[in-house]
C-alpha cells in the first residue's frame, strides 16, 4: 500500500516549558477530508502550525508521502504543495483582493487567470470587489479571500483553520461547500473546527483532541452518531 499523504507519529511539542502536545498520532489520506475537533485551548492550531513548520518539534515525526519533514523549514513544506489557511487570516489589508490573490500562486510560472477565475466562480463577491483594497472587507469576505488565495497556490494538502470563524450561518454553509468542492478537485484536507457538527458533516473521518492527546477518531458518520461525542460537542 502506498503511504499516507500525511502521518503524524508520537508529536510532541511545547511553548517554553510548557508541552502542549504530548503524543499525537493522526493520518491524512490522499483525497480526504479529515477534521480535528475539539474545544478551544487543547492544541488544535499547535498542531496545523507544526505541519506548516512554523511551531518547531519536541519529539516525534511529521511524514508527507512517507518523508520527514519534522526539520525541514516552512518555505520547503509550502514548494511540496502545503498550504496553511486563513491561520488568523493574514491578508494584505493596502494590497486589493486581486493582488492578494495573485500573492498565492507566486511560487508559480505558470498563467494565473484560469485560477483566479475558479476562485471568482467559488465566491462571486471577490469578483465584485477584486480592485479594491483588502482592507475593506467583512470578515467573512476576509475569510473567503485568505481561502481563494490558499487554492491559488495549488496545494496538494490544505490545513484549514477554522474556516467557519466568525461567519454568518449562510457563509459557513457557503464556505464548507467551497471545501467539499475543493476534495473534488483533489485536494485533500485537514480541518480544524470547534464547530464539530459542520466539521464532521462535510469530512470523510475525524479526530478528537483534548489536552494535548487525540482520544477518539473514526470515521465522521460514527462520530457524529457516538454519544460521547454528541453530548460533548454537539449539543445533544
Ligand atoms: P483555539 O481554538 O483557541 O485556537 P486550540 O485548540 O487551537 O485552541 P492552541 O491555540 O493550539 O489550541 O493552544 C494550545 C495551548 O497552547 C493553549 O493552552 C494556549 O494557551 C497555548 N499557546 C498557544 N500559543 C501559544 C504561544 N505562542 N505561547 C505560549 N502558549 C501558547
Amino acid at each position: 500500500m502506498s503511504d499516507p499523504l500525511l502521518s503524524i507519529e508520537g508529536l510532541h511539542t511545547a511553548y517554553g516549558p510548557i508541552e502542549v502536545l504530548h503524543g499525537v498520532d493522526l493520518v491524512v489520506n490522499e483525497g480526504e477530508i479529515v477534521s480535528l475537533v475539539g474545544v478551544n485551548g487543547v492544541g488544535k492550531t499547535t498542531l496545523m502550525r507544526c505541519i506548516s513548520g512554523v511551531q518547531p518539534v519536541k519529539s516525534g515525526a511529521i511524514r508527507f508521502r512517507g518523508e520527514d519533514l519534522t526539520r525541514r523549514p516552512d518555505h520547503a513544506r509550502a514548494s511540496l504543495g502545503i498550504t496553511h489557511s486563513p491561520e488568523g487570516r493574514q491578508i494584505f489589508g493596502d494590497l486589493s483582493v486581486a493582488e492578494n490573490l495573485r500573492l498565492g500562486g507566486y511560487h508559480r510560472s505558470d498563467d494565473l487567470g484560469a485560477d483566479m477565475e475558479e476562485v471568482f466562480g467559488l465566491f462571486p463577491i471577490l469578483r465584485d470587489k477584486a480592485d479594491l483594497d483588502a482592507g475593506g472587507l467583512s470578515g467573512g469576505q476576509q475569510q473567503m479571500l485568505a481561502i481563494g488565495r490558499a487554492i491559488m497556490g495549488r496545494p496538494k494538502l490544505m490545513l484549514l483553520d477554522e474556516p467557519s470563524m466568525g461567519l454568518a450561518p449562510v457563509l459557513v454553509d457557503q464556505v464548507l461547500a467551497v471545501v467539499k468542492s475543493l476534495r473534488d478537485r483533489g485536494v485533500t484536507l485537514l480541518m480544524v473546527e470547534q464547530n464539530a457538527y459542520a466539521a464532521l458533516s462535510i469530512a470523510d473521518r475525524g479526530y478528537v483532541m483534548e489536552q494535548g492527546e487525540i482520544t477518539l477518531s473514526g470515521k465522521a458518520a460514527d462520530l457524529i452518531a457516538d454519544p460521547r461525542i454528541r453530548e460533548a460537542y454537539l449539543g445533544a
